[in-house]
């Protein structure tokens, strides 16, 4: 199917604007690429944040990043100015993990490859977290030895962690010849790149590893998965997906997210997606909306304001 002409939330009508706005009672938006650039900020996306709670909307931020701790998310949404944040409003999938675990009643340690901060997160909800940290002296002669599945595991957790190494990776891959260890993974993000520069391994690439050689398919517990959008529907009682808004800025994870799930989707410029990308899009995989940011949410609030 072609493209469709996507609307600018700021090229709408102050009718279409005031429709745009009470079609929706909740906000979910995405972290990196919508309220900072990793450690960038971002102008004025704490105020839009505000001006959408100030209009009544609850809003939630879903990132695919488990590598912050969360009084670290707490602190830099502080920072930019958003009031009234709590922990229990962000989700990421050291916590969507943690939701899992503790659903199907996972009572056996799990073997994580996860960053320290997505490990704290589990361990601080009290999985029981066994890694594996071997960085000298493994040789061909003792690799058997040191990765040698050490008891039963109820799961083998992988996330992004850039100081996996190839240890850990042979380690999971030995836990995972049980058919009874389940397997969960953080953030299949197919793509990642530094600004403008080359595309850089992700750690889907290293998962493509362990699926190859394991023949597991893992159950994914971060966007663009149907499952996170089950754990938040009900974690923050959605009751009504048609009526949530998922802004982000991957057409490879936050926009294919926002529809499995049903909810209204709003692409914005800011982050990874160049607007090319969206108009090369086929329409099924296209937003509903898109802006160049959501601090348009300010001017877009303006609008409807003045023609009150
Ligand atoms: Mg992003």
């Amino acid at each position: 199917m072609s493209a469709r002409k996507v609307p600018h939330i700021l090229k709408l009508s102050a009718k279409e604007q005031k429709e745009f706005v009470n079609s929706f009672d909740v906000v979910l938006c995405d972290c990196d690429g919508v309220m900072w650039m990793f450690s960038f900020p971002l102008p004025r996306t704490g105020e839009a944040v505000n001006a959408l709670k100030d209009d009544g909307k609850r809003v939630y931020f879903v990132s695919n990043n488990s590598q912050r701790r969360e009084e670290e998310y707490v602190n830099k949404f502080t920072r930019i100015g958003v009031k009234d944040v709590q922990a229990d409003h962000i989700m990421y999938p050291a916590k969507s993990m943690l939701y899992y675990i503790k659903k199907h009643n996972i009572k056996q340690p799990v073997f994580s490859t996860c960053s320290a901060d997505g490990n704290d997160v589990l361990r601080r909800g009290g999985v029981d977290v066994r890694t594996l940290d071997v960085k000298e002296g493994v040789r061909l002669s003792n690799l058997e030895e040191i990765t040698e599945p050490k008891q039963k595991m109820g799961a083998v957790l992988f996330d992004v962690n850039l100081d996996i190494n190839y240890v850990q990776m042979t380690a999971a891959t030995r836990y995972l010849a049980d058919s009874d260890c389940d397997f969960l993974f953080g953030a299949p993000d197919p793509t990642f790149r530094l600004g403008k520069g080359p595309f850089l391994p992700t750690i889907h690439d290293f998962y493509l590893i362990l699926k190859r050689l394991t023949g597991r398919e893992a159950t994914i517990v971060g966007k663009p998965a149907v499952l996170l959008g089950e754990i938040l529907k009900d974690v923050y009682k959605l009751d009504d997906p048609k009526r949530c808004l998922f802004v982000g800025d991957s057409l490879d994870v936050d926009i294919p997210f926002g529809l499995n799930c049903g909810f209204q989707t709003l692409l914005v410029l800011s982050g990874c997606t160049p607007i090319e990308e969206m108009w090369q899009a086929s329409a099924e995989d296209q937003p509903h909306f898109y802006a160049d940011s959501i601090a348009d949410f300010i001017e877009l609030y303006a609008n409807i304001s003045r023609k009150a």
